[in-house]
């Protein structure tokens, strides 16, 4: 669920004017903050790695098939019978192109990428960043962004909201395009194939919302809690695309309901700062201690007691309702056409999108 990304600087160019972006840079890992990670071979996908014009052969299964990476002076790389300082260092396939493989922040989690990795330092970390396919990152951010059993055409609605955030929103970060959390959208392995998100992705292949012709930075919310909300409601600046508060049928009659005890001292944010100030105490406290901006609040021993419904900003798709319209036979056109009125699903580029069954 992405809670805090009102992305109100979007977009110069109208869509006829943009071209298609391939691939994305998605930062990875970024929440360790690592100073060491184990870059591995994934399954029979051997690894060139190239760094400052050393050349690690990694081969599946062989004594040479992952390198230790430690932030030192420079990078220090240690694996295949060697251990070279550099600056950075880059992993592709044997030809150089996009390839899975497996990043360890050792004693915390594995996961599998595809792409093209570079790891360089920045202050007294390292920093991974993807090169991926702009349709793998859709995929994997609708997997990661959903919950399981969500109704396809929901998903596709999902898909449609992540391409049109990721195209709207390149280079929202200094060294890459996007990181891999909330703020921005949270992206983890990609789904396998077959899997519910990849064919959501892939039967929208392409598309994005667009208003008066310029893509939307499309926001979403976990649940709305009755209606969706308007940035100038939360106390955020206006955005590009004028966020309407949509009624939404899910959460107006069976609401998310969530109950959370404050001190003052905290609770004394929520009015003095809006949605700002719930992320300030989310950022203080963590992510689920005011779960909405949704609420009403009582004195109670000594506490503020805060009376919610719903999750998240409550801006623009809620996927609660996403998935109750996909249950009542709504498809990925209509959920979005509710949630983002006065919005066009028009094709970056030509694409051929298979059948929305
Ligand atoms: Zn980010
Ligand atoms: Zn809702």
């Amino acid at each position: 669920m992405r809670c805090l990304c009102i992305a109100f600087f979007l977009f110069a160019l109208p869509l006829s004017a943009q071209t298609l972006p391939h691939t994305v840079r998605i930062g990875v890992l970024g929440i360790f903050h690592s100073r060491q990670l184990t870059l591995a071979v994934s399954a029979n996908s051997p690894l060139l790695a190239i760094a400052n014009g050393h050349r690690f052969f990694l081969q599946p299964r062989s004594a040479c098939s992952s390198l230790s990476i430690r932030k030192e002076t420079k990078l220090l790389i240690s694996g295949c019978g060697k251990e070279i300082e550099a600056d950075n260092l880059r992993a592709t396939s044997r030809n150089q192109q996009a390839t899975s493989f497996i990043l360890t922040v050792p004693g915390k989690l594995s996961r599998r990428y595809e792409g093209i990795l570079e790891i360089k330092t920045r202050n007294n970390e390292l920093v991974p960043v993807i090169t991926m396919d702009l349709e793998l990152a859709v995929a994997s951010t609708v997997q990661a962004e959903t919950t399981s059993g969500t109704p396809l055409e929901a998903l596709k609605a999902q898909a449609v909201v992540s391409r049109s955030y990721l195209f709207a929103n390149l280079g929202r970060h200094k060294n890459f395009d996007f990181c891999d959390l909330t703020h921005c959208q949270v992206l983890r392995e990609p789904p396998s194939s077959g899997s519910p998100a990849a064919q959501a992705a892939a039967a929208t292949q392409g598309l994005i919302l667009t208003f008066e012709g310029r893509p939307v930075a499309t926001m979403f919310t976990r649940s709305c809690g009755g209606r969706t909300r308007t940035p100038q409601e939360l106390g955020l600046p206006q955005a590009a695309y004028p966020y309407f508060s949509v009624a939404c049928d899910a959460c107006e009659k069976d609401p998310v309901r969530w109950t959370r005890a404050l001190s003052e001292e905290d609770a004394a944010l929520l009015p003095a700062m809006g949605e700002n100030g719930r992320l300030a105490i989310c950022r203080k406290l963590g992510w689920n201690s005011v779960p909405s901006n949704n609420f009403v609040a009582r004195m109670e021993n000594g506490k503020v007691v805060l009376e919610g419904t719903g999750q998240g900003d409550g801006i623009g798709l809620c996927q609660r309702g996403a998935a109750f319209l996909a249950a009542q036979s709504s498809d990925f056109h209509e959920i979005l056409t509710h949630y983002f009125p006065k919005t066009k699903i028009e094709p970056l580029t030509p694409v051929t999108t298979a059948p929305s069954n």
